[in-house]
Protein backbone atom coordinates (compact mmCIF):
# COMPACT_ATOMS: atom_id res chain seq x y z
CA UNK A 1 0.00 0.00 0.00
CA UNK A 2 1.41 3.61 -0.38
CA UNK A 3 1.76 5.01 2.13
CA UNK A 4 3.88 8.38 1.02
CA UNK A 5 1.61 9.85 -1.98
CA UNK A 6 3.61 13.46 -1.27
CA UNK A 7 6.63 12.73 -1.60
CA UNK A 8 7.16 9.24 -3.27
CA UNK A 9 8.95 11.03 -6.38
CA UNK A 10 11.37 12.34 -4.23
CA UNK A 11 14.59 11.46 -4.02
CA UNK A 12 18.09 12.51 -2.21
CA UNK A 13 18.93 14.90 -5.24
CA UNK A 14 17.97 17.85 -5.25
CA UNK A 15 16.35 17.56 -8.56
CA UNK A 16 12.90 17.89 -9.95
CA UNK A 17 10.89 14.98 -11.06
CA UNK A 18 10.85 15.60 -14.88
CA UNK A 19 7.66 14.63 -16.79
CA UNK A 20 8.94 11.38 -18.00
CA UNK A 21 9.71 10.15 -14.78
CA UNK A 22 6.64 11.31 -13.06
CA UNK A 23 4.50 9.44 -15.48
CA UNK A 24 6.50 6.24 -15.17
CA UNK A 25 5.49 6.37 -11.26
CA UNK A 26 1.81 6.60 -12.28
CA UNK A 27 1.76 10.40 -12.63
CA UNK A 28 -1.08 11.88 -14.15
CA UNK A 29 -3.06 8.59 -13.69
CA UNK A 30 -5.49 10.48 -11.57
CA UNK A 31 -6.40 13.23 -13.97
CA UNK A 32 -7.20 10.59 -16.83
CA UNK A 33 -9.47 9.11 -14.08
CA UNK A 34 -10.98 12.21 -12.79
CA UNK A 35 -11.66 13.28 -16.95
CA UNK A 36 -14.18 10.11 -16.55
CA UNK A 37 -16.08 11.39 -13.94
CA UNK A 38 -18.71 14.21 -13.44
CA UNK A 39 -17.01 17.39 -11.00
CA UNK A 40 -20.01 16.94 -8.62
CA UNK A 41 -18.48 13.05 -7.97
CA UNK A 42 -14.69 14.47 -7.86
CA UNK A 43 -16.43 17.50 -4.83
CA UNK A 44 -18.10 14.52 -3.36
CA UNK A 45 -15.07 11.96 -3.18
CA UNK A 46 -13.05 14.78 -1.83
CA UNK A 47 -15.15 15.84 1.07
CA UNK A 48 -16.11 12.43 1.67
CA UNK A 49 -12.19 11.46 2.02
CA UNK A 50 -11.99 13.95 4.80
CA UNK A 51 -9.05 16.36 3.42
CA UNK A 52 -8.85 19.53 5.25
CA UNK A 53 -6.47 22.71 4.17
CA UNK A 54 -2.83 22.19 4.59
CA UNK A 55 -2.57 26.06 4.67
CA UNK A 56 -3.15 26.06 8.21
CA UNK A 57 -6.58 26.23 8.85
CA UNK A 58 -7.86 22.76 8.20
CA UNK A 59 -11.04 23.79 6.56
CA UNK A 60 -12.70 20.82 4.38
CA UNK A 61 -11.15 20.72 0.82
CA UNK A 62 -14.39 19.37 -0.83
CA UNK A 63 -16.81 21.35 1.06
CA UNK A 64 -14.90 24.37 -0.29
CA UNK A 65 -15.19 22.99 -3.52
CA UNK A 66 -18.98 22.54 -3.05
CA UNK A 67 -19.46 26.60 -2.33
CA UNK A 68 -18.98 27.10 -5.80
CA UNK A 69 -22.26 28.03 -7.50
CA UNK A 70 -23.64 25.39 -10.01
CA UNK A 71 -26.11 25.65 -12.33
CA UNK A 72 -27.10 27.78 -15.72
CA UNK A 73 -27.12 30.83 -13.08
CA UNK A 74 -23.76 30.29 -11.63
CA UNK A 75 -21.11 32.89 -13.67
CA UNK A 76 -19.59 30.63 -16.49
CA UNK A 77 -15.84 31.91 -15.63
CA UNK A 78 -14.24 30.79 -12.28
CA UNK A 79 -10.78 30.70 -11.20
CA UNK A 80 -8.41 28.09 -9.29
CA UNK A 81 -5.85 29.67 -7.05
CA UNK A 82 -3.10 28.01 -5.71
CA UNK A 83 -1.69 29.75 -2.42
CA UNK A 84 1.79 29.14 -2.66
CA UNK A 85 3.05 31.96 -0.75
CA UNK A 86 4.42 30.13 1.89
CA UNK A 87 6.01 32.47 4.21
CA UNK A 88 4.56 31.40 8.09
CA UNK A 89 8.10 31.10 10.36
CA UNK A 90 9.27 27.96 10.45
CA UNK A 91 7.46 26.85 7.90
CA UNK A 92 9.41 25.34 4.82
CA UNK A 93 7.28 22.29 3.48
CA UNK A 94 5.19 23.54 -0.15
CA UNK A 95 8.57 24.48 -1.34
CA UNK A 96 9.95 21.29 -0.97
CA UNK A 97 6.93 19.96 -2.81
CA UNK A 98 7.18 22.54 -5.42
CA UNK A 99 10.90 22.19 -6.51
CA UNK A 100 10.74 18.47 -6.62
CA UNK A 101 7.77 17.48 -7.57
CA UNK A 102 6.11 20.41 -9.93
CA UNK A 103 3.82 17.84 -11.39
CA UNK A 104 2.03 16.24 -8.29
CA UNK A 105 1.31 20.10 -8.04
CA UNK A 106 0.17 20.83 -11.57
CA UNK A 107 -2.17 17.60 -11.47
CA UNK A 108 -3.88 18.31 -8.55
CA UNK A 109 -4.21 21.85 -9.93
CA UNK A 110 -5.86 19.91 -13.03
CA UNK A 111 -8.33 17.84 -10.95
CA UNK A 112 -9.35 21.16 -8.69
CA UNK A 113 -9.92 23.35 -11.86
CA UNK A 114 -11.80 20.08 -13.31
CA UNK A 115 -14.28 20.00 -10.62
CA UNK A 116 -15.10 23.50 -9.87
CA UNK A 117 -15.43 24.39 -13.75
CA UNK A 118 -12.16 26.81 -13.66
CA UNK A 119 -10.68 26.79 -17.01
CA UNK A 120 -7.66 29.77 -16.19
CA UNK A 121 -5.40 28.88 -12.85
CA UNK A 122 -3.01 30.90 -10.91
CA UNK A 123 -0.14 29.74 -8.57
CA UNK A 124 0.78 32.77 -6.62
CA UNK A 125 4.36 31.85 -5.51
CA UNK A 126 6.16 33.67 -2.83
CA UNK A 127 8.78 36.43 -4.99
CA UNK A 128 11.92 34.55 -3.18
CA UNK A 129 10.75 31.15 -4.35
CA UNK A 130 13.21 31.54 -7.27
CA UNK A 131 13.67 27.50 -8.66
CA UNK A 132 10.45 26.55 -7.34
CA UNK A 133 8.93 29.26 -9.88
CA UNK A 134 11.33 28.09 -12.64
CA UNK A 135 10.74 24.06 -11.83
CA UNK A 136 7.20 25.11 -11.74
CA UNK A 137 7.05 27.07 -15.36
CA UNK A 138 9.24 24.36 -16.85
CA UNK A 139 6.36 21.64 -15.89
CA UNK A 140 3.51 23.55 -16.60
CA UNK A 141 5.49 24.16 -20.30
CA UNK A 142 6.17 19.70 -20.29
CA UNK A 143 2.46 19.40 -19.48
CA UNK A 144 1.17 21.73 -22.26
CA UNK A 145 3.49 19.60 -25.01
CA UNK A 146 2.07 16.60 -23.86
CA UNK A 147 -1.45 17.83 -24.07
CA UNK A 148 -2.01 17.13 -20.23
CA UNK A 149 -3.44 20.89 -20.29
CA UNK A 150 -3.85 23.59 -22.97
CA UNK A 151 -6.14 24.07 -25.43
CA UNK A 152 -6.20 20.26 -26.73
CA UNK A 153 -7.06 17.81 -24.03
CA UNK A 154 -7.57 14.37 -25.73
CA UNK A 155 -10.86 12.76 -25.33
CA UNK A 156 -12.51 16.42 -23.46
CA UNK A 157 -13.79 19.96 -24.45
CA UNK A 158 -12.30 21.09 -21.31
CA UNK A 159 -9.13 23.29 -21.43
CA UNK A 160 -7.09 24.54 -18.64
CA UNK A 161 -4.46 27.31 -18.72
CA UNK A 162 -2.07 27.41 -15.83
CA UNK A 163 0.12 30.52 -14.66
CA UNK A 164 3.02 31.22 -12.17
CA UNK A 165 2.34 34.48 -10.88
CA UNK A 166 5.61 35.84 -8.33
CA UNK A 167 4.45 37.72 -5.75
CA UNK A 168 6.29 40.90 -5.06
CA UNK A 169 6.73 40.11 -1.43
CA UNK A 170 4.73 40.61 2.06
CA UNK A 171 2.99 37.72 4.68
CA UNK A 172 -0.35 39.31 4.25
CA UNK A 173 -0.64 38.05 0.53
CA UNK A 174 -0.90 34.88 1.64
CA UNK A 175 -4.31 35.86 3.26
CA UNK A 176 -6.60 34.68 0.96
CA UNK A 177 -8.34 37.99 -0.32
CA UNK A 178 -5.22 40.14 -0.26
CA UNK A 179 -3.80 37.32 -2.41
CA UNK A 180 -6.60 38.34 -4.66
CA UNK A 181 -6.40 41.84 -4.28
CA UNK A 182 -2.38 41.67 -5.39
CA UNK A 183 -3.36 39.28 -8.39
CA UNK A 184 -5.68 42.03 -9.45
CA UNK A 185 -2.91 44.14 -8.87
CA UNK A 186 -4.41 46.18 -6.22
CA UNK A 187 -2.72 47.17 -2.75
CA UNK A 188 -2.78 43.45 -0.91
CA UNK A 189 -5.28 44.63 2.30
CA UNK A 190 -7.73 41.72 3.51
CA UNK A 191 -11.25 41.73 1.49
CA UNK A 192 -14.41 41.56 4.22
CA UNK A 193 -15.75 38.07 4.10
CA UNK A 194 -18.38 37.23 3.47
CA UNK A 195 -18.49 36.82 0.62
CA UNK A 196 -16.23 34.07 0.45
CA UNK A 197 -14.06 34.04 -2.48
CA UNK A 198 -15.60 30.70 -3.29
CA UNK A 199 -18.63 33.03 -4.41
CA UNK A 200 -16.80 36.47 -5.28
CA UNK A 201 -13.68 36.03 -5.56
CA UNK A 202 -10.45 36.93 -8.62
CA UNK A 203 -12.22 39.95 -10.45
CA UNK A 204 -15.63 39.19 -8.79
CA UNK A 205 -15.81 36.08 -10.31
CA UNK A 206 -16.42 32.59 -8.03
CA UNK A 207 -12.79 31.50 -7.06
CA UNK A 208 -11.18 28.28 -4.96
CA UNK A 209 -8.06 29.40 -3.30
CA UNK A 210 -6.22 26.28 -1.85
CA UNK A 211 -2.84 25.54 -0.40
CA UNK A 212 0.24 23.90 -2.25
CA UNK A 213 0.04 20.72 -0.23
CA UNK A 214 -3.51 20.63 -0.01
CA UNK A 215 -3.65 20.37 -4.10
CA UNK A 216 -0.65 17.60 -4.00
CA UNK A 217 -3.24 15.31 -1.85
CA UNK A 218 -5.67 15.21 -4.97
CA UNK A 219 -4.45 13.27 -7.21
CA UNK A 220 -3.71 9.75 -5.43
CA UNK A 221 -7.10 10.01 -3.78
CA UNK A 222 -8.46 10.26 -7.18
CA UNK A 223 -6.48 7.54 -8.13
CA UNK A 224 -6.45 4.98 -5.58
CA UNK A 225 -9.62 6.37 -3.31
CA UNK A 226 -11.61 7.80 -0.68
CA UNK A 227 -10.97 4.62 1.95
CA UNK A 228 -7.19 4.18 1.49
CA UNK A 229 -6.95 7.94 1.57
CA UNK A 230 -8.91 7.87 4.89
CA UNK A 231 -6.68 4.92 6.39
CA UNK A 232 -3.58 6.44 5.91
CA UNK A 233 -4.15 9.19 9.13
CA UNK A 234 -3.69 7.47 12.46
CA UNK A 235 -5.94 9.58 14.89
CA UNK A 236 -8.91 11.55 13.62
CA UNK A 237 -7.78 12.93 10.08
CA UNK A 238 -7.18 11.47 7.21
CA UNK A 239 -4.42 11.04 5.15
CA UNK A 240 -0.46 11.87 5.39
CA UNK A 241 1.28 15.44 6.08
CA UNK A 242 4.40 16.82 5.38
CA UNK A 243 5.72 17.75 9.14
CA UNK A 244 8.96 19.85 9.35
CA UNK A 245 11.08 20.08 12.73
CA UNK A 246 13.70 23.55 13.09
CA UNK A 247 15.46 24.61 16.53
CA UNK A 248 18.20 22.77 18.55
CA UNK A 249 17.62 19.20 17.52
CA UNK A 250 20.37 16.67 15.72
CA UNK A 251 18.22 16.18 12.12
CA UNK A 252 16.50 19.20 11.84
CA UNK A 253 13.99 18.62 8.50
CA UNK A 254 10.36 17.88 6.77
CA UNK A 255 9.47 14.60 6.73
CA UNK A 256 5.96 13.06 5.11
CA UNK A 257 3.98 10.97 8.17
CA UNK A 258 0.86 9.68 8.89
CA UNK A 259 -1.81 12.36 10.28
CA UNK A 260 -1.93 12.12 13.63
CA UNK A 261 1.74 11.12 14.18
CA UNK A 262 2.54 12.11 18.10
CA UNK A 263 4.95 15.05 18.62
CA UNK A 264 6.91 13.33 20.10
CA UNK A 265 7.37 10.18 17.23
CA UNK A 266 8.16 13.58 14.73
CA UNK A 267 10.71 14.93 17.36
CA UNK A 268 12.88 12.09 18.63
CA UNK A 269 12.48 9.64 15.73
CA UNK A 270 12.51 11.85 12.89
CA UNK A 271 14.29 15.15 13.83
CA UNK A 272 16.71 12.55 15.82
CA UNK A 273 15.88 14.27 18.99
CA UNK A 274 17.37 16.92 20.79
CA UNK A 275 21.08 17.99 20.53
CA UNK A 276 23.74 17.32 22.98
CA UNK A 277 23.45 19.54 25.99
CA UNK A 278 19.71 21.16 25.35
CA UNK A 279 16.44 20.39 26.48
CA UNK A 280 12.99 21.07 25.03
CA UNK A 281 10.67 23.86 27.06
CA UNK A 282 8.31 24.05 24.55
CA UNK A 283 7.45 24.36 20.88
CA UNK A 284 5.02 26.06 18.28
CA UNK A 285 3.70 23.35 16.45
CA UNK A 286 2.99 24.81 13.16
CA UNK A 287 4.54 28.29 12.08
CA UNK A 288 4.63 31.09 14.58
CA UNK A 289 1.43 32.31 14.87
CA UNK A 290 0.49 29.56 17.05
CA UNK A 291 0.28 28.99 20.75
CA UNK A 292 3.49 27.32 22.68
CA UNK A 293 2.57 23.78 23.96
CA UNK A 294 4.95 22.76 26.68
CA UNK A 295 7.05 19.43 27.18
CA UNK A 296 4.15 17.49 28.89
CA UNK A 297 1.95 17.98 25.54
CA UNK A 298 4.55 15.80 23.22
CA UNK A 299 2.40 12.67 23.66
CA UNK A 300 -0.54 14.50 21.47
CA UNK A 301 -1.12 13.09 17.82
CA UNK A 302 -0.65 15.81 15.48
CA UNK A 303 -4.09 16.56 13.92
CA UNK A 304 -5.97 19.82 13.78
CA UNK A 305 -9.04 19.11 16.76
CA UNK A 306 -6.61 17.32 19.26
CA UNK A 307 -4.45 20.64 18.73
CA UNK A 308 -6.89 22.54 18.92
CA UNK A 309 -8.48 21.30 21.53
CA UNK A 310 -4.72 21.42 23.39
CA UNK A 311 -4.73 25.44 23.30
CA UNK A 312 -2.58 25.53 19.83
CA UNK A 313 -3.55 25.06 15.86
CA UNK A 314 -1.74 22.43 14.11
CA UNK A 315 -1.08 25.16 11.54
CA UNK A 316 1.16 24.48 8.99
CA UNK A 317 2.89 21.08 10.90
CA UNK A 318 6.03 22.70 10.61
CA UNK A 319 7.35 22.75 14.56
CA UNK A 320 9.76 25.21 16.09
CA UNK A 321 11.54 24.28 19.53
CA UNK A 322 11.86 26.50 21.92
CA UNK A 323 15.35 24.69 24.04
CA UNK A 324 16.42 25.85 27.98
CA UNK A 325 19.26 27.59 25.94
CA UNK A 326 17.34 30.22 23.95
CA UNK A 327 15.33 32.80 25.74
CA UNK A 328 11.32 33.03 25.22
CA UNK A 329 10.96 36.63 25.53
CA UNK A 330 13.92 36.84 22.51
CA UNK A 331 12.03 34.24 20.63
CA UNK A 332 8.31 36.11 20.91
CA UNK A 333 10.17 39.56 20.21
CA UNK A 334 11.87 38.70 17.18
CA UNK A 335 8.19 36.88 15.65
CA UNK A 336 6.78 40.35 16.64
CA UNK A 337 9.11 41.94 14.68
CA UNK A 338 8.52 39.97 11.68
CA UNK A 339 4.73 40.59 12.20
CA UNK A 340 4.81 44.00 12.70
CA UNK A 341 6.97 44.51 9.50
CA UNK A 342 4.60 42.32 7.48
CA UNK A 343 1.10 44.24 8.55
CA UNK A 344 -0.77 45.51 5.99
CA UNK A 345 -2.02 48.32 8.15
CA UNK A 346 -5.77 48.24 7.02
CA UNK A 347 -6.88 47.92 11.17
CA UNK A 348 -5.72 49.70 13.44
CA UNK A 349 -5.42 46.93 16.39
CA UNK A 350 -2.61 45.39 13.95
CA UNK A 351 -0.73 48.46 12.24
CA UNK A 352 -0.61 50.35 15.67
CA UNK A 353 -0.33 47.47 17.86
CA UNK A 354 2.03 45.23 17.09
CA UNK A 355 5.04 47.57 17.08
CA UNK A 356 3.57 48.43 20.16
CA UNK A 357 4.07 45.29 21.23
CA UNK A 358 7.80 45.16 19.90
CA UNK A 359 8.37 48.17 21.75
CA UNK A 360 7.21 46.50 25.47
CA UNK A 361 8.76 43.55 24.65
CA UNK A 362 12.28 45.26 23.34
CA UNK A 363 12.16 46.58 26.49
CA UNK A 364 11.94 43.78 28.83
CA UNK A 365 14.05 41.84 26.72
CA UNK A 366 17.13 44.45 27.23
CA UNK A 367 16.18 44.91 30.95
CA UNK A 368 14.59 48.14 30.77
CA UNK A 369 11.34 46.36 31.60
CA UNK A 370 8.69 48.52 33.92
CA UNK A 371 6.27 47.11 36.79
CA UNK A 372 3.31 47.01 34.51
CA UNK A 373 4.84 46.15 31.16
CA UNK A 374 3.38 42.20 31.33
CA UNK A 375 -0.17 43.55 32.15
CA UNK A 376 0.36 45.66 29.30
CA UNK A 377 1.30 42.93 26.83
CA UNK A 378 -1.39 40.92 27.55
CA UNK A 379 -3.93 43.78 27.75
CA UNK A 380 -2.29 44.85 24.24
CA UNK A 381 -2.07 41.03 22.84
CA UNK A 382 -5.85 40.48 23.85
CA UNK A 383 -6.54 43.62 22.06
CA UNK A 384 -5.45 42.24 19.02
CA UNK A 385 -7.41 38.94 18.94
CA UNK A 386 -9.73 37.31 16.61
CA UNK A 387 -13.10 39.80 15.90
CA UNK A 388 -11.11 42.72 16.36
CA UNK A 389 -9.15 42.62 12.87
CA UNK A 390 -9.91 42.35 9.38
CA UNK A 391 -7.99 39.02 8.72
CA UNK A 392 -5.70 36.29 11.55
CA UNK A 393 -2.73 38.13 10.56
CA UNK A 394 -2.93 40.29 14.58
CA UNK A 395 -4.39 37.38 16.27
CA UNK A 396 -1.92 35.09 15.15
CA UNK A 397 0.85 37.26 16.19
CA UNK A 398 -0.47 37.49 19.69
CA UNK A 399 -1.02 33.59 19.68
CA UNK A 400 2.95 33.06 20.74
CA UNK A 401 2.80 36.07 23.36
CA UNK A 402 -0.25 35.04 25.23
CA UNK A 403 1.12 31.73 25.38
CA UNK A 404 4.20 32.29 26.05
CA UNK A 405 3.21 34.60 29.10
CA UNK A 406 1.51 31.74 30.38
CA UNK A 407 3.83 28.69 29.58
CA UNK A 408 7.11 30.75 30.42
CA UNK A 409 5.98 33.63 32.79
CA UNK A 410 9.15 33.53 34.95
CA UNK A 411 11.57 34.12 32.57
CA UNK A 412 9.38 37.42 31.61
CA UNK A 413 9.65 38.58 35.66
CA UNK A 414 13.08 37.45 35.23
CA UNK A 415 13.85 39.98 32.84
CA UNK A 416 12.32 42.64 34.90
CA UNK A 417 13.84 41.44 38.45
CA UNK A 418 17.48 41.06 36.94
CA UNK A 419 16.92 44.21 34.24
CA UNK A 420 18.98 42.08 32.20
CA UNK A 421 18.29 38.94 29.69
CA UNK A 422 18.98 35.66 31.72
CA UNK A 423 20.21 33.85 28.68
CA UNK A 424 22.57 36.57 27.51
CA UNK A 425 23.96 36.84 31.35
CA UNK A 426 24.13 33.38 31.08
CA UNK A 427 25.90 33.48 27.78
CA UNK A 428 28.40 36.11 28.81
CA UNK A 429 29.92 33.80 32.07
CA UNK A 430 30.15 30.83 29.95
CA UNK A 431 32.30 32.95 27.62
CA UNK A 432 34.51 34.66 30.31
P1 LIG B 1 -10.09 30.73 7.72
O1 LIG B 1 -10.39 29.69 8.74
O2 LIG B 1 -10.81 32.03 7.78
O3 LIG B 1 -10.40 30.14 6.26
C1 LIG B 1 -9.83 28.97 5.78
C2 LIG B 1 -10.43 28.66 4.43
O4 LIG B 1 -11.75 28.18 4.58
C3 LIG B 1 -10.52 29.86 3.49
O5 LIG B 1 -10.25 29.44 2.18
C4 LIG B 1 -11.97 30.31 3.60
O6 LIG B 1 -12.44 30.89 2.40
C5 LIG B 1 -12.68 29.02 3.91
N1 LIG B 1 -13.82 29.26 4.81
C6 LIG B 1 -13.78 29.43 6.16
N2 LIG B 1 -15.03 29.63 6.64
C7 LIG B 1 -15.87 29.58 5.58
C8 LIG B 1 -17.28 29.71 5.43
N3 LIG B 1 -18.07 29.95 6.47
N4 LIG B 1 -17.80 29.61 4.20
C9 LIG B 1 -17.00 29.39 3.13
N5 LIG B 1 -15.66 29.24 3.21
C10 LIG B 1 -15.10 29.34 4.41
O7 LIG B 1 -8.52 30.95 7.76
P2 LIG B 1 -7.60 31.91 6.90
O8 LIG B 1 -7.64 33.30 7.45
O9 LIG B 1 -7.88 31.73 5.44
O10 LIG B 1 -6.17 31.31 7.17
C11 LIG B 1 -5.56 31.39 8.44
C12 LIG B 1 -4.55 30.29 8.50
O11 LIG B 1 -3.53 30.52 7.58
C13 LIG B 1 -3.90 30.15 9.85
O12 LIG B 1 -4.29 28.88 10.32
C14 LIG B 1 -2.40 30.18 9.59
O13 LIG B 1 -1.76 29.11 10.22
C15 LIG B 1 -2.32 30.00 8.11
N6 LIG B 1 -1.20 30.69 7.50
C16 LIG B 1 -0.40 29.96 6.71
C17 LIG B 1 0.69 30.54 6.09
C18 LIG B 1 1.59 29.73 5.22
O14 LIG B 1 2.66 30.21 4.84
N7 LIG B 1 1.23 28.50 4.89
C19 LIG B 1 0.93 31.91 6.25
C20 LIG B 1 0.08 32.62 7.05
C21 LIG B 1 -1.01 32.02 7.69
Amino acid sequence: MLTNPLTKNIGADNTAADIGRYRENGGYRGWRKALQMSPADIIEMVQEAGLRGRGGAGFNTGLKWSFVPQGEDAPAVRYLVCNADEMEPGTFKDRLLMERDPHLLLEGMAIAAFAIGARRAYIFIRGEYHLAAARLENAIEEARREQLIGDSIPDTDFQLHIHVHRSAGNYICGEETALLNALEGQRAIPRTKPPFPQVSGLWGKPTVVNNVETLCNIPHLLDLGVDWYKNLGRADDSGTKVFGVSGRVRNPGAWELPMGTPIREIIEQHAGGMRDGVKLRGLLPGGGSTDFLGPDQLDLPMDYDTIGKAGSRMGTGTITILDDHTCPVGLVLNLSRFFARESCGWCTPCRDGLPWIVTILERIERGDGQPGDLDLLREQAQRMGPGNTFCALAPGAAAPIQSALKLFEQDFVQHLTRGCCPYAQEQQRVAQ
